[in-house]
C-alpha cells in the first residue's frame, strides 16, 4: 500500500516516482482512496519540480488505463482525426474544423471538455445551440461519426476517469500550468477517444497557459512524444494567443462565427487557422491527399455551401436546431468606444477573457451556470486603425451594471499607437 505524504514529500524535494507509484497514487486517487488535499498538494509538488519524461509517459498511460479506450479505426475501418487545443479567448476552432473535414469525407471525432479559467471550452458553447447533447455513450459517439462523419461529445465518465477528477482538481488549486501535467492531460484522452491523427493547436500568449513559445515548443514536443509512443500520428500548430482568436468571445456569439467562417464570411485570422487546421487534418487522413491539396478542398467546401451543410448535419444528429435564429442574444448590447485615435499595437486576450468570464460566459466556481447570450465581440483588432469615439469593441450583457464593468475592462486591454503594427500570422509554427 502506498503512502500518498512519502511520495509528496519525495516530489517536493525534486526526487523521482517510478511509474508503480504514480500509478498507484493517482489511481487510488480517481478511487476516491486518496482525499484531495493530499492530491492537491502533489499537484503542487509537481508544479514547482516538474515530472522526468518517464513520470510524464507513466501518467499519461496511468490516466489512459484508468477507464475505457475506444478504437474508432478498428469501428470504422478508416483513417479517424481529431484536433485539440490547449484552450484560449475565443477559440471555436473546432466547431468550424469538425464540419469541413467532414464535409471533405473524413471522418472526425472528438471529446471535449469545458472551459477553464478565462478559456472557454468548446461544450459549453455547443450548449449554446438549444437542444444540442454532448452526453452521448460511447456506442451513440461511434454510430454517429458512422452515419454523419462528425460528433464532438463531452468526456464520458467512463474514459480517462482519472483526468476528469484531476483536471476538476488542477483548475481549482492553480496547478494548470505546468507543461508535463498539460502533456499528459490532453494526450490520455485522445489517445483514449481513439482517433488515429490529431492536430493540437498549442496556443502561446498572453490569453494562453503558455506565455512564450519556448514553453509552447516545450508542451508540443511532450505531446508529440506521448503521441509517437502511443502510436498517433500528431502534429502541433504554435498559434498566437496574444489577442483573441477572431472577434467573438462567448457562447452563441461564438457559435455564430464559426457559422459565418463555415460560409467563407468569418474573421480573417480565425478563418485561416480553420484552413491550415484542416489542411493537417486532412494530409493525415486516408485521402492520400497532401497539405496544399487538402487547403484546397477545405476552401472549396467553404465555398461551395458542403461546409455549411455537413454542420447543419451534425448539429441535428445530436438533438440541436442549427439556424442562427435560434441562439440566444443578450439583452444588453454596448459599444466600447475608443477614447483615442490610432492604430490597436495590443488587445490583450487575457482581460477580454476575463471580461467574458465576468459577464458570465464562464465559471468561477465549478458549480456556476454558464449565460450562453453574453461575452464579447472585438471589433477591433492588433493593427486595425480607429478613430476617436468610433467602437472598438460591442458588449453583450444581462444588465447595465455588469456591460459598464465589462466595457472598462475591454479598454484596458487596447493599447493603442500612432503607426501600424507588423502583422504577425496567426500559425506561428508547425512542429511535427
Ligand atoms: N486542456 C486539457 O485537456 N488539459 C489541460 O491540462 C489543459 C488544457
Amino acid at each position: 500500500m502506498i503512502r500518498p505524504a512519502e511520495l509528496i514529500q519525495r516530489k517536493r524535494d525534486g526526487g523521482e516516482l517510478s511509474a508503480q507509484e504514480l500509478d498507484e497514487l493517482v489511481l487510488g486517487y480517481a478511487r476516491d482512496e486518496v482525499p484531495d488535499y493530499q492530491m492537491a498538494a502533489f499537484l503542487m509538488a509537481v508544479f514547482f519540480r516538474g515530472l522526468s519524461p518517464a513520470e510524464t509517459h507513466a501518467l499519461c498511460d496511468t490516466m489512459v488505463a484508468s477507464g475505457d479506450r475506444l478504437d474508432l479505426h478498428a469501428e470504422l475501418g478508416r483513417t479517424v482525426v481529431d484536433k485539440h487545443s490547449t484552450g484560449g479567448v475565443g477559440d471555436k476552432t473546432s466547431i468550424a474544423v469538425g464540419p469541413v473535414v467532414a464535409a471533405c469525407g473524413v471522418p472526425f471525432g472528438k471529446m471535449s471538455g469545458r472551459g477553464l479559467g478565462h478559456t472557454g471550452g468548446t461544450l459549453d458553447k455547443l450548449e449554446a445551440i438549444p437542444g444540442f447533447r454532448v452526453e452521448l455513450s460511447e456506442e451513440e459517439f461511434v454510430a454517429q461519426i458512422k452515419e454523419v462523419g462528425l460528433a464532438i461529445i463531452g468526456q464520458t465518465g467512463d474514459l480517462v476517469p482519472a483526468d476528469k477528477r484531476l483536471y476538476a482538481l488542477r483548475d481549482v488549486t492553480a496547478t494548470v500550468e505546468n507543461v508535463s501535467l498539460i502533456a499528459a492531460s490532453i494526450m490520455s484522452k485522445k489517445i483514449a477517444a481513439g482517433a488515429d491523427a490529431i492536430v493540437l493547436d498549442v496556443k502561446v500568449g498572453d490569453g494562453a497557459f503558455m506565455k512564450t513559445l519556448d514553453d509552447a515548443r516545450t508542451l508540443a514536443k511532450a505531446m508529440l512524444d506521448l503521441g509517437r509512443r502511443a502510436e498517433r500520428r500528431v502534429a502541433c500548430l504554435l498559434t498566437d494567443m496574444d489577442q483573441p482568436l477572431g472577434r467573438a468571445v462567448g457562447n452563441a456569439l461564438e457559435i455564430r462565427e464559426a457559422i459565418e467562417t463555415l460560409r467563407g464570411e468569418g474573421p480573417p485570422d480565425f478563418t485561416e487557422l480553420v484552413l491550415q487546421a484542416s489542411a493537417h487534418l486532412l494530409a493525415f487522413s486516408d485521402l492520400g491527399v497532401d497539405e496544399d491539396e487538402g487547403r484546397r478542398r477545405a476552401e472549396a467546401v467553404i465555398a461551395d455551401g458542403s461546409a455549411v451543410a455537413a454542420y447543419e448535419r451534425w448539429i441535428r444528429a445530436q438533438g440541436g436546431d442549427p439556424s442562427e435564429e435560434a441562439l440566444e442574444r443578450a439583452p444588453v448590447v454596448r459599444d466600447v468606444q475608443s477614447s483615442d485615435s490610432g492604430h490597436v499595437r495590443e488587445l490583450r486576450a487575457l482581460p477580454v477573457g476575463l471580461a467574458a468570464l465576468h459577464l458570465g460566459a464562464g465559471r468561477s466556481r465549478k458549480e456556476d451556470e454558464i449565460d450562453h447570450a453574453v461575452g464579447v465581440v472585438c471589433l477591433k483588432k492588433r493593427g486595425d486603425a480607429v478613430e476617436r469615439g468610433e467602437p472598438l469593441a460591442q458588449v453583450h450583457a444581462r444588465d447595465e451594471q455588469p456591460a459598464a464593468r465589462a466595457a472598462e475592462e475591454i479598454l484596458s486591454a487596447y493599447e493603442l499607437g500612432a503607426e501600424p503594427t507588423e502583422p504577425r500570422p496567426i500559425v506561428l509554427d508547425v512542429i511535427a
